[in-house]
C-alpha cells in the first residue's frame, strides 16, 4: 500500500505543470490503494474530500514547488487517517491498589484467550497483581487452553469444569480474586462463529454479573472489510470501551482496524503481533498509520542523516547500498549510531520502519538504553557478520550465543536486532527495486 501511495505521489514529479487533472488522477490512485488495503468505501470517499479541501491548488502561492505540493498531499493523507483511528476518547487505565475488572469479548478465533494472557502478563510486568478468569463454558477445552497459557506466564487463574453458566463462573472468579486483592482481573468469555443472538445474550449476562470496569473487544485484524460490521454489532450490544486488533503480524492490510475504530469511535489500545505471549504492542495511531502507508520513511530519515553526517564515510557506503537495494547489518549499525547522535529519540525512532514498534511507549532514556545495547551487539560481531544480510547468524545460533555473551546482552536481544534488521532490509530492497523500475521507465521514454 505504502509503495502504491508513494508511487502515486511520485508520479507528480514527472508533471512539469502540476495541474488539477494530475492531482485528481493521483488522488484516485491513492484511494484505490486504500480500498485494496480494506479501508472501506465511505471512509475513502471522506478522505478524498478532505484532501481536496486541504490541498486547494488555487489558494497555493504560485511558486509552490511540485515537491512542496507532494509533501502537503502526503501530510493530508497521513493526518486524515490518523484522525480516523484516533477517536480522542481516553481508554480506561487500571489503577493500582484497587480491583480493575476487564472483560474480553469477540468472535471465536479472534484471539481472546491468547490476548487475555498477553494482557495479564503486560500488567503483571508493570507491577500489577494480575489474574485470569475463564468464563468460556461454551467451547470444550477453553479452560484447558487458558490454564496452559496462564501457567506458562505464571498468572493465577480461575475456571470450572462443571459449571456451565458463564455468568456464574465469571462472578465466582471475580469475587474470589477481588477478595484476594488482585488488581487486574481479566475475564475471558466465549465466542461463536457468528454474531448470534445467543452470544450477545450471554455477553450481557456476564457483563451484568461482573460489572466490568472495562470491556475490550478483540478483533481479528485479518478479516478486512468485515471489521466494520462486526465491531458495530458488538458495540451495540456489549458497548466495549477499547479495541485490541490481533494477528497484525500476518501482513494484514490494516484497513479493517481503521474501519472498526472509526465506526465505533473507540480507541485501539493494543495490537497482537504474534502467537507468543510477548507479542503485544501498545497502539500508537501515528506509527500505525505511518507503517500502513510505508512512511516509516527511510528517505526522510536518510535526508536527515545526510545533513548531519555528510563527512561520515560509513554513511556514504550505506547510501550507495540503499540505492542498490542492499542493506547489511553494518548499514544498520551506521544508522543506529547516527541516530543516537541526533535525538530526541521519540521523534526519530518512529521514522524507521520496524523501529517504531521497538521503541513504542519508551521514554527517551529507555530508548537510548535500548539503542546502546544494540550497539554493544554490533560491536561484538565480526566484520564478516556485519557485512552480511544476517542469514549466517540466524542459521548458526552458536554465533548468536557468542555475540550475546560478548556484548553482555541476551540471545533474545540479538534475535530481536536481527528481526529489526530484516524489516529494514526488506524496505531497502523495495526502495532499490522502485529506483530500478523508475530508471528503466525513464530510459524507455
Ligand atoms: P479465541 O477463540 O478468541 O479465544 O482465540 P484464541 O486466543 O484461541 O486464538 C485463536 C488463534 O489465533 C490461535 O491459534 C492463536 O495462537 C492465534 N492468535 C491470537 N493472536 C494472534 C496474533 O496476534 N498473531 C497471530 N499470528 N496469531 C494469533
Ligand atoms: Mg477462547
Amino acid at each position: 500500500l505504502g509503495r502504491r501511495i508513494n508511487a502515486a505521489v511520485s508520479n507528480l514529479n514527472r508533471e512539469p505543470n502540476l495541474d488539477e487533472k494530475a492531482f485528481d488522477a493521483m488522488i484516485k490512485e491513492i484511494c484505490s490503494a486504500l480500498l485494496s488495503a480494506d479501508v472501506n468505501v465511505r471512509l475513502v470517499k471522506n478522505l478524498r474530500k478532505s484532501i481536496q479541501s486541504a490541498v486547494n491548488f488555487k489558494d497555493l502561492p504560485p511558486n509552490t514547488t511540485s515537491n512542496g505540493k507532494k509533501r502537503m498531499i502526503q501530510q493530508a493523507v497521513f493526518e486524515h487517517l490518523v484522525q480516523l483511528v484516533d477517536p480522542h476518547a481516553e481508554p480506561y487505565k487500571p489503577k493500582k491498589g484497587r480491583s480493575n475488572v476487564i472483560m474480553m469479548v469477540g468472535l471465536q478465533g479472534a484471539g481472546k484467550t491468547t490476548t487475555c494472557t498477553k494482557l495479564a502478563r503486560y500488567y503483571a510486568a508493570r507491577g500489577f497483581k494480575a489474574c485470569l478468569v475463564c468464563a468460556d463454558t461454551f467451547r470444550a477445552g477453553a479452560y484447558d487452553q487458558l490454564k496452559q497459557n496462564a501457567t506458562k506466564a505464571k498468572i493465577p487463574y480461575y475456571g470450572s469444569l462443571t459449571q456451565t453458566d458463564p455468568a456464574v463462573v465469571a462472578a465466582e472468579g471475580v469475587g474470589r480474586f477481588k477478595k484476594e486483592k488482585f488488581e487486574v482481573i481479566i475475564v475471558d468469555t466465549s465466542g461463536r462463529h457468528k454474531q448470534e443472538a445467543d452470544l450477545f445474550q450471554e455477553m450481557i449476562f456476564v457483563q451484568n454479573a461482573i460489572k466490568p470496569d472495562q470491556t475490550i473487544m478483540v478483533l481479528d485484524g485479518t478479516i478486512g472489510q468485515a471489521a466494520e460490521a462486526q465491531s458495530a454489532a458488538f458495540k451495540a450490544t456489549a458497548d466495549f470501551g477499547a479495541l485490541i486488533i490481533t494477528k497484525t503480524d500476518g501482513g494484514a492490510a490494516g484497513g479493517g482496524a481503521i474501519a472498526a475504530a472509526a465506526a465505533t469511535h473507540t480507541p485501539i489500545i493494543f495490537l497482537g503481533t504474534g502467537e507468543h505471549l510477548a507479542d503485544l504492542e501498545r497502539f500508537d495511531a501515528r506509527s500505525f498509520i505511518s507503517k500502513l502507508l510505508g512512511y516509516g520513511d527511510m528517505s526522510g530519515l536518510i535526508e536527515q542523516i545526510q545533513t548531519l553526517t555528510r563527512e561520515s564515510a560509513g554513511m556514504k557506503e550505506t547510501q550507495k547500498h540503499l540505492s542498490e537495494g542492499i542493506f547489511t547489518i553494518r548499514d544498520m549499525k551506521e544508522q543506529i549510531t547516527n541516530i543516537m547522535k541526533m535525538g530526541p529519540l521519540s521523534k526519530i525512532g518512529s521514522m524507521i520502519p520496524g523501529m517504531s514498534g521497538l521503541m513504542q511507549g519508551m521514554s527517551d532514556e529507555d530508548g537510548t538504553e535500548k539503542l546502546k545495547r544494540m550497539v554493544y551487539i554490533f560491536d561484538s560481531m565480526t566484520a564478516k557478520e556485519l557485512d552480511s544480510d544476517g542469514k549466517i547468524l540466524i542459521s548458526q545460533p552458536s554465533r548468536m550465543v557468542r555475540i550475546a555473551c560478548g556484548s553482555g546482552t541476551s540471545v533474545r536481544e540479538v534475535e530481536e536486532l536481527l528481526t529489526q534488521h530484516k524489516v529494514m532490509a526488506s524496505v531497502a530492497k523495495n526502495m532499490g527495486q522502485q529506483k530500478k523500475n523508475m530508471a528503466k521507465a525513464n530510459s524507455m521514454l
